[in-house]
């Protein structure tokens, strides 16, 4: 199978940067007091667990053969009332993490929406979508578990740990010391795989990004799809992506499987060690009674003490596993957490200056003095342009593809700063006010109108939220759009999916027209806008065009020379530079290139 975009794996961090941890515990700062106030609920319940214990090691070694009925009752009664504490306690911490962990998952992905909001266009043109989506969704929910538990179990489990340590070295430090002796080879095993671990799991997330982004695609381009007959094709590669995802989660998977395991045969070898000797021990000593083994030479092991050692065996190596758990929990989140912070970390092409001020409403006078401009640094797309709009004036710009004449609408936008020159609308530099504020008093139609999910009215009141039906529909009426809006089954209320794709590419672009219209801005940007619309439709719009470019400042990027032919002015644009300017009538008597162009359109019309 031939290799497609879709096998680009991002690049893999070789050494891991603790900054992200830090990032991360910058999230869980908030809830830190609340997250204390669990941890300490669960150390009271495991410090009083933790006597159960030696409670059964009275009973066996006292208050059964001394008979003593008041003792074994009190301590019956005791561990009833601890077992229902540590029940109680656990509800509470389950609840309040579950919180808390959904509510630092909800403030990462709120965190990463907003800063994608913010990114450039060039962002979502250089990487597949499906691969941003993986980041917000899959990505950002790997880390709930971690969040949820993992912390809270680390630090009670790290304190259980002391608990049962002093516990067991209180029982008998001997039997202890060999416990201990498990916890090399485990060190020995973690050190082994983690640096195999930590890279198959990188590998994965790539993986899954790569498969995700192109589920994405595909179902985004079904159409054309079905339309080429690529299905099997389609399929194909899914399956390779798919097979390569299996086999890195499997991968990445087995290397976690290999630390719940190794914690068990070594505690269960350890367990297996002490019963050995202190079976031995105690046979030795009911034998021999009192004879020089060195376990029985203090009398302190009892088959009391035996029970109450192996309960605390079973309990030291239970939060051990739990660590293990979190260890590779902390591996897996932290390829994940590289991702999100990359993208959190990306840069924003443009962002209000720290002095923005809003700008105030506009007559829509807009100016273009000495700006060049390029995408990347040295290139020039545009340079040394100059013209200036007045309000209510339309202008078209015409001229080949590449030539600059989007780039020329964008920076109007603040899409992108200029790199040198200035962009002043009534004077005000475009730079020094907020975009909030400088966009609200724009409309921008594109090529794609894009359509939301929901009804024709909701997508129509987008440009303006508070207008009511009867605007709505007004709007709607002004540009055309009502007729084939009620021939709907529900009118205005006919639900649409995302994209529009129960409207023709014209019906889409009549509803921009609406929307736009409805936003009311000053000025105007139509970027190919009536591309998609029929010379019939056209006709029709004109008359809502006109209505719409009453009173703005308009500026058309459109190849239909009809529709702009009624412009105030008309920029010729060729290689980043303004050829010619003058109205209709004046760039005709110029005879140039506004006049080649004019002249092919017409021959090809007539
Ligand atoms: P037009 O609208 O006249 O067809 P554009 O303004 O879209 O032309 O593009 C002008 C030039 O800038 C082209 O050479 C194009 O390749 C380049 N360009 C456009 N967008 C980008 C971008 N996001 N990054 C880099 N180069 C770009």
């Amino acid at each position: 199978m031939a290799r497609n975009r879709y096998d680009m794996d991002e690049i893999l961090e070789d050494s891991f940067d603790v900054n992200q941890l830090k990032r991360l515990a910058g999230y869980i700062a908030p809830y830190k007091k609340k997250m204390a106030g669990v941890i300490l609920l669960m150390l009271s319940s495991s410090a009083l667990t933790m006597a159960i214990p030696i409670f059964f090691q009275n009973v066996m070694d006292h208050s059964i053969p001394e008979k003593d009925m008041k003792s074994i009752t009190f301590y019956s009664i005791a561990t009833l009332l601890i077992a229902l504490y540590s029940g109680i306690s656990l509800r509470i911490k389950i609840k309040t993490m579950s919180v808390i962990g959904q509510n630092i998952v909800h403030d990462i992905r709120y965190d990463i929406f907003c800063h994608l909001q913010e990114l450039p266009f060039s962002y979502y043109d250089d990487r597949p979508h499906g691969k941003i989506q993986v980041r917000v969704v899959n990505y950002v929910n790997s880390l709930s578990d971690l969040l949820s538990n993992g912390i809270v179990n680390t630090f009670t489990d790290l304190c259980n740990l002391i608990f049962i340590l002093m516990f067991m070295f209180a029982l008998d430090v001997r039997l202890t010391l060999i416990c201990l002796c498990g916890l090399p080879v485990l060190a020995f095993v973690i050190i082994l795989i983690k640096k195999k671990q930590r890279r198959a799991w990188q590998i994965q997330s790539n993986k899954q990004s790569n498969l995700n982004a192109y589920i994405a695609e595909s179902i985004n381009g079904i159409r054309v799809t079905q339309s080429f007959v690529r299905e099997n094709e389609n399929t194909g590669i899914f399956n390779n992506l798919s097979k390569n995802y299996r086999k890195s989660w499997m991968r990445a998977v087995m290397f976690n499987f290999t630390m719940g395991p190794s914690v068990d045969i070594i505690s269960t070898f350890t367990t297996a060690l002490i019963y050995v000797l202190v079976t031995n021990v105690l046979l030795t000593a009911v034998v021999y009674t009192l004879i020089s083994t060195p376990f029985a030479a203090d009398m302190t092991l009892t088959v009391g003490v035996l029970i109450a050692f192996t309960a605390y065996i079973g309990r030291f190596w239970a939060p051990i596993n739990t660590l293990a758990g979190f260890y590779n929990s902390l591996l897996t989140a932290i390829s994940y957490l590289e991702r999100i912070f990359e993208t959190i970390d990306e840069p924003v092409g443009v962002r209000d200056e720290p002095d923005a001020i809003p700008m105030p409403e506009v007559a829509g006078e807009v100016k273009f003095s000495h700006v060049s401009f390029g995408y990347e640094p040295g290139q020039k797309i545009l340079e040394d342009i100059n013209f200036t709009a007045k309000p209510g004036e339309t202008y078209a710009i015409v001229g080949p593809t590449g030539a600059g004449k989007s780039t020329i609408v964008n920076l109007i936008s603040r899409f992108y700063n200029v790199d040198s020159g200035k962009i002043t609308i009534d004077g005000i530099d475009i730079s020094k006010v907020t975009l909030h504020s400088l966009r609200t008093q724009m409309g921008i139609m594109m090529q794609d109108s894009f359509i939301f999910a929901g009804t024709i009215m909701d997508n129509i009141r987008y440009g303006n939220r508070s207008a009511t039906d009867e605007e709505v529909i007004r709007a709607a009426k002004t540009v055309c759009a009502h007729d084939f809006i009620m021939e709907m089954e529900n009118g205005y209320k006919t639900q649409v999916n995302e994209r529009g794709s129960r409207l023709s590419a014209g019906q889409r672009q009549l509803i921009s027209f609406a929307r736009a219209l409805l936003a009311d801005p000053k000025i105007l940007i139509l970027d190919e806008a009536t591309s998609s619309i029929d010379t019939e439709t056209e006709l029709l719009l004109q008359k809502g065009l006109n209505e719409l470019l009453k009173g703005r400042t308009s500026f058309i990027i459109a190849h239909r020379l009809s529709t702009i032919k009624n412009a105030d002015c008309i920029l010729y644009v060729d290689k980043g530079d303004i050829l010619e300017r003058g109205n209709h009538d004046e760039l005709m008597e110029q005879k140039g290139e506004y006049y080649k162009l004019y002249m092919s359109q017409y021959d090809f019309l007539k």
